[in-house]
């Protein structure tokens, strides 16, 4: 599913990811997985390395 979505989406998705302590940061060392449907990203904050996701509607 991640690969049928446009490079262009995927970046702007990377690049928007939220992080407790950064608020909008860069999701790095990401996963894919799929819950309920949904495509969920899972890795860490690129700037303090908090664990993140994000969720692809
Ligand atoms: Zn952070």
């Amino acid at each position: 599913m991640w690969l049928g979505i446009p490079a262009s989406t995927r970046a702007m998705l990377l690049e928007n990811v939220y992080c407790r302590h950064c608020r909008v940061t860069t999701i790095v060392d990401f996963r894919g997985s799929v819950k309920r449907g949904y495509v969920v990203l899972e890795g860490q904050c690129g700037k303090c390395g908090a664990d993140v996701a994000r969720l692809i509607d």
